[in-house]
């Protein structure tokens, strides 16, 4: 199946949606990932067959055999989007062919099938027409979409499993982080070794990840950040987000991707807007010493953390087993944060021009 290809969808939505009163009061304060909306999308795959049975249906827990597959060996991968609601009312997605091919790559490595772009997102467009209502309308606030497909086959052997499902759900959110700059761990754990799946958006980095998440909560720390594995010195990135620095001659740089982080749609965005703004932009290792003696010495202005469900997030400290650094006043959003912050949102809530042609219409 190449990747145009697309797949009829039959719709059998929720007969008893969530009353538009409760619905209200839960749009009021979303929190995050906590509600999801009345429906969700599921698509099966069997060998032999490829995808079929593509389906609307009330968002339920599903019924899984105990030796499924991605239970013992967890052959999972995942998306992360957002459906905004426009000044109009409209809904928009952003990139949402990025996030497919992203998916297509992160199945190939964990040997999974490849779902065709088309059907991801007409995956997404089916449950967001479906529950549009469920769209908040605020500033910061958002539907995040996650997309995901599990090994759904029931055999305990170690092999690439023969039947999956693909599946999308949704879940009203405020905003992740505030606008304060949070304080970040850095790590003596991997998260990703070269050869490894730190490229793939697979459910198996953040498990690996969470011991260090909680280490840096026993810190103080909000996040951590991990350097590479195999000389532990140069930045990657953060468990769910990439990171940027900005220096006192302007300019801004993130770490390379050299297959061992994540290729964050935010990040390619945020690279494109700083260029397009004329800033100097480098895609270059850094060295966490160096982040230390840069912190001291004020050439290191600004840092932050980016992704799609926290967007822009300042940083404002780094804890480790090395040392404390404080980055510019320690709190706030500094001023290139801030604007390249804005730039993006604009462009995704279409109160800018969208001259890369990012935003998609859904409704
Ligand atoms: C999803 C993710 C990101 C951010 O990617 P976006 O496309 O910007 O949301 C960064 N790092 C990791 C490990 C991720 O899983």
């Amino acid at each position: 199946m190449d990747s145009a290809t697309s797949l009829p969808f039959t719709l059998s939505p929720n007969a008893s949606p969530v009353p538009a009163q409760q619905r209200a009061q839960i749009l009021a304060s979303p929190g995050f990932g906590r509600v999801f909306t009345d429906n969700m999308v599921v698509i099966r795959y069997q060998e032999g067959r490829g995808w079929h049975d593509a389906r609307v249906q009330p968002f339920a827990p599903l019924t899984l055999n105990p030796a499924c597959a991605v239970l013992h060996y967890a052959q999972e991968i995942f998306e992360g989007m957002k459906a905004y609601r426009t000044a109009e009312g409209g809904i928009t997605l952003f990139r949402p062919y990025a996030n497919a091919a992203r998916f297509r790559k992160s199945a190939e490595r964990l040997a999974m099938p490849e779902v065709p772009d088309e059907v991801f997102v007409e995956a997404v467009r089916q449950l967001v027409r479906v529950d549009h209502e469920w769209v908040p309308g605020k500033p910061d606030e958002s539907l995040y979409i996650r997309p995901f497909m599990i090994a759904s086959e029931t055999f305990l052997g170690v092999k690439p499993a023969s039947e999956y499902l693909f599946m999308v759900i949704a879940s009203p959110v405020g905003a992740y982080f505030g606008e304060e700059a949070v304080s970040v761990w850095v790590s003596d754990f991997c998260r990703a070794a070269p050869g490894g799946t730190g490229e793939a958006k697979c459910g198996g980095n953040y498990a690996a990840s969470l011991l260090a998440q909680q280490e840096a909560k026993g810190h103080g720390c909000a996040q951590v950040l991990f350097l590479d594995a195999v000389e532990r010195r140069w930045i990657e990135e953060m468990g769910g987000m990439n990171v940027f620095f900005v220096f006192d001659d302007g300019s801004i740089a993130t770490p390379p991707l050299t297959g061992t982080i994540l290729r964050g749609i935010t990040r390619d965005s945020l690279l494109t807007l700083a260029r397009a703004e004329g800033l100097s932009v480098r895609e270059a290792p850094y060295a966490i010493d160096q982040l230390y003696a840069d912190a001291a010495s004020g050439r290191l202005r600004e840092v932050f953390a980016c992704g799609t469900a926290a967007v822009v997030s300042p940083i404002g400290r780094f804890r480790g087993p090395k040392g404390d650094a404080v980055i510019g006043e320690g709190r706030g959003i500094g001023p290139v944060t801030g604007k390249l912050r804005s730039a993006l949102i604009a462009i995704q809530r279409g109160t800018a021009p969208d001259p890369h042609g990012w935003v998609e219409k859904v409704i």
